[in-house]
């Protein structure tokens, strides 16, 4: 332990202005005065003490230090590998790094002018460029939010037993205006670094809202209900469960009109969604779990939430037919379904093979391009 630690005797150096960065430190014990020389003068910019760090940013952007560490007392210092802090540095979000690196930029800037330096400017790093990239994104979804930009399809699930079409997912769709169409696995896992999920998934609801009491309204019947994806961010807001009841009494629609589908995730907290779930039942709403064996599957858990669905992940419904295994693990996802007395959607299903592999299985329902690709609520209409 001690050989991790480093001795500077008052007055000892512990790096000069120019050097190349290899180490940051954390102040121990002791007193450090950082200073740098402006036009010949020596000007002190800092003292840090005890708990401070310095010479970090010189190793966050790989660049000369830009001052000089003297030790004024006798210090103990904590060296910290560059590698320690570049490799947490590179696994942060994309835009806190390009954030830091610009406020870095910034003040070698200032500290250049302060010094009568001409600073020299690089290009922008990967890791800028990706940061602003995705701000850039995140502003042109807000914006498509707030003006009409962005869409809402269905997709149908069939009925296996019955042949016939029993609901839709709503899946929401966004057209970048020079990009074109951005996939939801990009964009809604964007929003969901934020609380702008929020305000998306209101608006899928509402739309969803709108478009089955239209299909119920052209005489579709059975009548269908639309299933809307919840994501982990949204189940902790409060009020969203009772927004959406408040939606489907306004509309007059019957409340199992809308479902919920939950996407298994390691984010999500089992006690929010069984307390999400509870409340859903008391209102009449049904629940699927989205995405089942590809998120946390924590079979622990799972008998704490009471939900109505399972919907089998396309990860096993793609290899089924061809690997036995994935076909066991099918089964066994369905006769655990039953056994718990909920339903089974199997999403994917491309052929009639697959389709045919569900009424062996005693699938409740399929998703798939075969059955249907989400369409747009006119699209629905006119084929009907
Ligand atoms: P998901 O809820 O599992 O939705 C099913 C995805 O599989 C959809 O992708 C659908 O277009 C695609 N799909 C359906 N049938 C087939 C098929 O036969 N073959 C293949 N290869 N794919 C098929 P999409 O629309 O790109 O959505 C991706 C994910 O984004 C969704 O996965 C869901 O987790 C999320 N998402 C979509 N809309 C919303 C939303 O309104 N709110 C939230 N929170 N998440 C959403
Ligand atoms: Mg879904
Ligand atoms: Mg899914």
């Amino acid at each position: 332990m001690s050989s991790l630690r480093i001795h500077f005797s008052a007055g000892e150096r512990i790096f000069s202005e120019g050097d190349s960065p290899t180490t940051a430190f954390l102040i121990e014990v002791g007193e450090v005065e950082i200073s740098t020389v402006q036009r010949g003068r020596r000007i002190v910019l800092s003292h840090l003490t005890s708990g401070d760090l310095l010479g970090e940013m010189a190793v966050i952007d790989d660049a000369p230090r830009t001052a000089t560490a003297i030790a004024i007392s006798d210090c103990m210092l904590f060296p910290i590998d560059r590698a320690q802090i570049t490799e947490r540095f590179s696994k942060t979000d994309p835009i806190i790094r390009s954030l830091l690196e610009g406020q870095l930029k910034r003040y070698r800037g200032a500290l250049a002018a302060m010094q009568g330096r001409e600073e020299v400017h690089g290009d922008d790093t990967p890791s800028e460029q990706l940061g602003i990239g995705k701000i850039r994104l995140e502003t042109h979804l807000r914006e498509a939010l707030a003006s009409d930009g962005l869409d809402v399809r269905y997709q149908p699930l069939l009925h296996v037993a019955s042949g016939k079409i029993a609901g839709y997912e709503a899946l929401v769709r966004w057209t970048h205006p020079e990009r074109g169409p951005v996939s939801p696995m990009e964009f809604v896992a964007l929003a969901e670094e934020t609380s702008l999920i929020v305000p998306i998934g209101e608006y899928v609801f509402d739309t969803a809202c709108k478009a089955v009491s239209r299909l119920i309204a052209s005489g579709a019947d059975p009548k269908p209900f639309i299933a809307v994806n919840v994501s982990a961010r949204q189940l902790g807001h409060p009020g969203l469960i009772e927004r959406i009841v408040a939606r489907v009494d306004a509309a007059g629609l019957p409340r199992g009109s809308l479902k919920v589908e939950i996407t298994e995730s390691q984010a999500l907290d089992y006690v929010v969604v069984a307390g999400v779930i509870d409340l859903c039942h008391r209102h009449g709403i049904q629940v699927a779990l989205d995405d089942f064996g590809t998120g946390y599957s924590h079979l622990a858990h799972l008998h704490h939430l009471a939900f109505d669905t399972l919907k089998v992940d396309q990860a096993f419904s793609r290899v089924m037919l061809t690997d036995p295994r994935a076909m066991a693990i099918v089964e066994a996802i369905v006769r655990m379904a039953k056994a718990l007395g909920a339903d089974i959607v199997v999403e994917g299903i491309e052929t009639e093979e697959m389709l045919s592999a569900l009424r062996v299985l005693g699938c409740d329902y399929g998703q798939g391009y075969l059955i249907g690709k989400p369409q747009t609520l006119d699209e629905l209409l006119a084929a009907r």
